[in-house]
């Protein structure tokens, strides 16, 4: 990369804790391993340590000068409930549990600018946050709940993503709306179980189902304006354990996905109303839980600016970029405090696996851009970073 202010050093450094982390997946909410190495490491860098923030979070604050101005930089520690297959000399120890998202990368690349930004000037103060469960549990949200911008305010807050669909050196940070938000819903249809060849018996849950998973197509067809962007998907269906009896309940599940409220709202309203109206046409009853999980990422405009200005100093080439129907629970971090959320183009990973596939391996070609973007970030926020001093 051209003028990086990263050294061969401080990028070696990275790729080994990367692989060490990627070794040691752990879920939501029991990244107690992958904790303690980064404390370790924040310590070992002369960082004031706080932990206990959602479990396993931790902030690693540094000050210097007199400037009372903070900025959060965040990484996400959690790894997914997925049986690894690449056959990677670093490999998940933990069976049933993988890095398929890239966030070893991410701690990485954050320790590695930590490791770095302990030798360089800036004045003010930044807050090294690492935080849990990412992944559906919203462990963001949870940091906050205990605390986290009450006991160590930020004035800003940035986040980053290894994005595998673009190539090395892309980056966006649109201002705006940059990812859905999203909710999980869970339809209960009861009916009368029979056999198979006496339906009349019975009253079939399992044909009430398949009317309401076919009419909830036109909530975002018939129901949502053309020009608002919505998604709802219907992932699973459970009813059933033999070819000649009729079951007595069926369930089915699956996610919503919005940018904007009004449709958000809408999508719930006309879930209930679709799954019970429909279950009783067919003689079911239905019960509908519905929970909005993530609210949609907002980038501030201005923070979003910044942003494009670093990666643009940095040689990266910052696009536009339609948002993500994807969900990130950083919307969380961007609710309490004005910031910026970008994606690093990250191009390939081992065998082009896409983001969560159980082949994924994060592209550590990623590391020094992602080192540079976070050191040029706090130049940015807090002024005084000399790139050369940093190596
Ligand atoms: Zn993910
Ligand atoms: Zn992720």
């Amino acid at each position: 990369m051209n003028n990086s202010p990263v050294s061969a050093g401080a990028v070696n450094n990275a790729i080994e804790w990367r692989h060490f982390l990627h070794a040691i997946p752990e879920i939501a909410f029991n990244e107690k391993e992958t904790a303690a190495f980064v404390s370790n490491k924040l310590r070992s860098f002369g960082f004031k340590i706080d932990t206990g923030y959602a479990g396993t979070g931790i902030v690693g604050s540094i000050s210097k000068g007199t400037s009372s101005r903070t900025i959060g930089l965040r990484a996400d520690m959690d790894a997914l409930p997925i049986l690894e297959t690449a056959e990677l000399p670093y490999r998940s120890k933990n069976t049933g549990m993988m890095h398929a998202c890239g966030h070893d990368g991410h701690m990485a690349i954050l320790l590695g600018a930590a490791s770095l930004v302990s030798r360089v000037e800036f004045d003010g103060t930044i807050r090294f946050i690492f935080q849990p469960a990412e992944e559906n549990e919203g462990g963001a949200k949870k940091m906050i709940e205990d605390g986290l911008f009450e006991d160590l305010p930020v004035d800003a807050v940035f986040g980053l993503h290894n994005w595998p669909q673009l190539p090395i050196g892309a980056f966006v940070a649109n201002p705006g709306p940059i990812m859905a938000a999203f909710s999980i819903f869970n339809i209960e249809i009861r009916g009368k179980g029979a056999h198979g060849a006496m339906p009349h018996q019975g009253v079939d849950p399992v044909v009430a189902g398949c009317a309401v998973v076919s009419a909830l197509q036109s909530v975002v067809s018939r129901n949502v304006s053309p020009l608002d962007t919505v998604v709802l998907s219907t992932t699973q269906i459970h009813a059933g354990d033999a070819y000649n009896i009729i079951p007595d309940r069926i369930v089915i599940r699956g996610t919503g996905r919005w940018f904007s409220e009004e449709p958000g709202m809408l999508l719930q309203s006309r879930l209930h109303k679709i799954a019970s109206d429909v279950a009783s046409a067919y003689g079911c009853e239905a019960t509908v839980r519905y929970e909005p999980r993530y609210p949609v990422t907002v980038n501030d405009a201005y923070y979003a600016r910044c942003a494009q200005d670093v990666a643009d100093k940095l040689g990266m080439s910052v696009t536009q970029s339609a948002p993500s129907m994807g969900s990130e629970d950083f919307a969380f971090m961007l609710q309490a405090v004005p910031g910026a959320y970008a994606w690093l183009g990250s191009e390939k990973s081992f065998n082009n696996a896409p983001l969560h596939s159980p082949q994924f391996d994060f592209n550590d070609d990623l590391i020094p851009h992602g080192i540079a973007y976070w050191l040029g970030l706090i130049e940015n926020q807090l002024g005084g970073t000399d790139g050369e001093k940093a190596t």
